[in-house]
């Protein structure tokens, strides 16, 4: 018999469960519009908040990097993969954050999955928040730390488990600071609280919120430190994305020399990893001084998320408790979710659906990604197509 047999079975049971998932058809472009199957439609699905991966003065930096230095790196950048355009991007990442020191990952999945084995082992506590990320879930395995898994944003529970922690040797606290699917925000002046008073290492990732929140569009913390001014020192590791507001593609950690000294030590996947293209870092370069000379983009992207909430809260949809550019149409059952995901792009909408295992069984939502490249014409196009597949009662 094949012994690849089961994979097949697996696959019907997830068939019949709507829960299988299908390669995306390939798109030829980024951008507010896409063409899928011949079709025009407006996308709602991609991370490009501030629609700069389409972006002329992005693509030039990269293309005059690929001509100066290649495309490939050849080996990890302890090796000989780091290049002058990677070292100019930390030391500039660095200043974003407002720490001493910054690491390129591969990707932001690296980031997270290669930093928390390096900052807790066997004898140590983490204590993570139940919606996180999969790479922070993944970092977490690889860690052999002792995991504690404490309820979404229950900074009580949390405190209880903290109180329990004397045992462990180092306790580490890490926390998407904008969740990814339901597009609200963690409550992190009262984690940097506890972190401080439980001397535990704090760890967050802004992945979904740099280049968006904040005065300067740095994030979570940011946004947060305008009244919480201690949180900047409360918070020990910045993990980041280049890949979704900024454009391009490639993770990075924030903080303390020692600390990005240890990981290029120890972070198996920055170590044993081929360094990012430069063309990449190069474009995500350009996009750091977008945001910082152009606050406009992402404080309408901002102002017309709250807008469209209210507007879809009106048509009856649950958003959860989004507080952002990410805003979930929660529905429940996974086979509502893939009918009105297809009604929607029969419409010209293009919202994906996302269930388990991305959500708990039972929680299927639509998700949708806001852009400020998204026009006030895009956003009311999606409100019709929304009122039309609308479920009769409550969403
Ligand atoms: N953290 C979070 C919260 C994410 O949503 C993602 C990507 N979906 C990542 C990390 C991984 O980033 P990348 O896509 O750059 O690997």
């Amino acid at each position: 018999m094949d012994p690849l047999t089961w994979i097949g079975e697996q696959l019907d049971q997830l068939r019949q469960a709507d829960l299988a998932r299908e390669l995306s058809p390939p798109l030829e472009s980024v951008g507010p519009t896409c063409r899928v199957a011949g079709r025009e439609l407006l996308n709602f699905a991609s991370n490009d908040y501030l629609g700069l991966a389409a972006d002329l003065r992005l693509i030039e930096a990269a293309v005059q990097s690929l001509r100066d230095v290649g495309i490939g790196r050849g080996s990890s950048p302890l090796i000989c993969g780091r290049s002058t355009g990677h070292l100019r991007l930390e030391q500039q990442l660095a200043k974003f954050e407002g720490t001493k020191a910054a690491l390129l990952f591969a990707t932001g999945f690296a980031a997270n999955a290669g930093t928390i084995p390096t900052l807790v082992g066997e004898g140590d506590a983490i204590y993570s928040d139940s919606h996180n990320h999969a790479s922070i879930v993944d970092g977490c395995r690889l860690s052999r730390a002792e995991k504690h898994v404490y309820p979404h944003k229950d900074v009580d529970a949390l405190e209880r488990l903290l109180q329990d922690g004397q045992k462990y040797q180092r306790q580490l606290i890490v926390t998407d600071t904008l969740f990814s699917m339901d597009g609200d925000l963690a409550p992190l002046p009262r984690l940097g609280e506890l972190a401080e008073q439980f001397e535990a290492m704090l760890m967050v990732d802004e992945a979904h919120a740099t280049g968006v929140f904040g005065r300067h569009g740095r994030g979570i913390v940011e946004y947060f430190a305008a009244d919480h001014p201690q949180l900047h020192d409360q918070v020990h590791v910045r993990v980041g994305t280049l890949s979704k507001a900024l454009g391009s593609a490639g993770g990075f950690v924030c903080g303390s020399q020692a600390l990005i000294e240890w990981l290029a030590n120890r972070a198996r996947t920055y170590v044993f990893s081929t360094a990012q293209p430069a063309a990449a870092s190069a474009a995500a370069l350009v996009a750091l001084q977008i945001v910082a000379a152009e606050p406009g983009p992402r404080r309408n992207l901002l102002r017309r998320s709250a807008q469209l909430r209210q507007q879809l809260q009106h048509q009856g949809w649950d958003t959860g408790q989004s507080a952002s550019q990410i805003i979930p149409l929660h529905i429940g059952s996974a086979q509502q979710t893939m009918k009105l995901a297809g009604q929607l792009q029969e419409l010209g909408c293009w919202v994906p659906a996302i269930r388990p295992p991305s959500v708990p069984p039972g929680g299927s939502l639509l998700r949708l990604s806001l852009s400020s490249a998204h026009s006030e014409d895009m956003l009311a196009r999606l409100l019709s197509a929304l009122e039309v597949v609308r479920p009769s009662g409550p969403a």
